[in-house]
């Protein structure tokens, strides 16, 4: 509950939530307020109807200055400080203002006001939306905004290319998009510069940081000047989700509900799985069970994942992107290390289905790439994205293609009671389990799942083990 008290004084007043009378040394070390003003006339919190969020009310109501500040808190005091810290760096920006004008604000007080919206986007995830808007001398206002996408569950913000995928390709369908959007509006055409859009698009830095979600539809909300004249002032360019689908990673599809995995595929092309392989030579040992974990790697939730498995003398199969391969490849290399089969899940989870064999190709290869260059392996089995397969699919490698016969839905429920159901009600000998090990909530499952597992008498073995018994 510490914070230093040298730097983002604000941060502490919020630090500290639930005092309403402040200490004069918090404000101290700043050179522009005076202690009196930086206290605030009321502090009220107060509860939303959104689980998890409360609203802070700020008023300071001063000769030369009026502020009134709205920001969300919850539960998660790094949540908190990513708040607090923006409302005080925009605080801070008008008090420099505000001193270096002191002289003329005897008459016209200056005002700052710091809004947000917010939107839910999952059961645990919100948009939020600040709007800053401040008069310092003179008619026009500054006007700022800024976004924070919150998962409360997992107490982090997701950054806006986790959502979106960020590749050349994108961005010209992005481009496209827009300009069609801003184009046929009437609010904004008149205001608009076509030029400005494609610098924005090309611009490396940009991280679509304004980018959000609402009501079905990804917005992108750009500051007064960004694109248009500023008579436009901030335009919201809202697209409804299933137009931007491809555009999304995959666990954005799923989390969004834009993908129903298919746990039942077309019977007249889907090859044997381990399974019905398995059918016949079942032998009077313990029965096994083959674990899979799809989408990773992880930097948390994988690793905590393989000291579960560890623990319960466990051994599983990861299908692992190549993207995320070539970003934490040391957490490739663990899952290697520690005996567990690595798995080609293609370089980054599209359906396969949709592509030609070169793009096939290449996803797959790719990916072996990565993952032969983490590991020092050969990834030894693979999975298409969404088990979806054709005969192209299944004709594209030699590893053995390999789907499953439980689908927990983990990466739906979110709920680790809610996993160990679906294991326990549809588990048996040879079974394929699939999970995601991206997910925190599957961190919890595994845990559930290897205690039942064990006590049932199970054999956590890999999928290729599985094949060869
Ligand atoms: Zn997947």
């Amino acid at each position: 509950m510490r914070h230093k008290k040298t730097k983002l004084h604000s941060l502490v007043a919020v630090g500290i939530l639930g005092i309403i009378v402040l200490s004069v040394f918090i404000f101290g070390s700043d050179p522009v307020i005076s202690t009196n003003e930086a206290i605030p006339d009321s502090r009220v919190i107060a509860q939303t109807a959104y689980p998890g969020v409360d609203i802070v009310t700020e008023i300071h109501d001063e000769r030369m200055y009026y502020i009134a500040i709205h920001y969300p808190t919850f539960k998660d005091e790094s949540l908190n400080e990513q708040m607090c810290k923006y409302v005080s760096s925009s605080k801070k920006i008008f008090f420099d203002e505000v001193a270096q004008k002191k002289k003329y604000l005897n008459e016209l007080p200056a005002s700052l006001y710091i809004l947000f919206d917010i939107h839910p986007v999952t059961q645990d995830v919100y948009s939020i939306v600040f709007h800053v808007e401040s008069y310092v001398m003179g008619a026009n206002g500054a006007q700022s905004s800024k976004v924070f996408i919150v998962d409360v569950n997992e107490n982090a913000t997701i950054q806006q290319t986790e959502i979106l995928v960020d590749n050349e390709q994108n961005r010209n369908k992005l481009y496209t998009l827009l300009l069609n959007e801003f184009e046929e509006s009437k609010e904004y055409k008149p205001f608009f510069f076509k030029e400005e859009l494609k610098k924005w698009i090309e611009d490396e830095n940009n991280r679509f940081s304004h980018m959000f979600i609402r009501d079905h539809s990804i917005v992108f909300k750009f500051d007064k000047y960004v694109v248009t004249a500023g008579a436009a002032g901030s335009p919201e360019i809202s697209i409804p989700l299933e137009k931007l689908k491809e555009l999304l990673t995959d666990e954005w599809q799923k989390r969004l509900n834009l993908i129903e995995v298919d746990s039942k595929m077309d019977e007249p092309n889907t090859p044997p799985t381990a399974e019905e392989d398995l059918k016949g030579s079942e032998s009077p040992g313990k029965r096994q069970v083959a674990l899979t974990f799809d989408d990773g790697p992880h930097e948390i939730n994988t690793l905590k994942i393989l000291e579960l498995l560890d623990k319960h003398n466990a051994k599983a199969t990861f299908f692992m992107l190549g993207n995320r391969v070539d970003f934490y490849p040391g957490i490739a290399k663990e899952i290697s290390k520690r005996g567990h089969e690595l798995g080609n899940h293609t370089w980054n989870h599209k359906n396969l289905k949709a592509l030609n064999e070169e793009e096939i190709d290449k996803e797959i290869q790719m990916t072996s790439d990565a993952i032969r260059e983490a590991t020092e392996k050969e990834p030894t089995v693979f999975r298409p994205p969404y088990g979806g397969i054709n005969n192209q699919v299944y004709n594209a490698t030699s590893l053995p293609l390999v789907l499953w016969t439980v689908d927990t839905k983990d990466w739906k429920t979110r709920n680790a009671r809610k996993v160990l159901n679906e294991v326990k009600n549809n588990v048996e000998d040879g079974s394929i389990v699939l999970m995601h090990d991206i997910h925190s909530a599957t961190v919890e499952a595994v845990d559930l799942v290897l205690q039942y597992l064990e006590a049932e008498d199970y054999e956590c073995i890999t999928v290729s083990e599985l094949n060869i018994e």
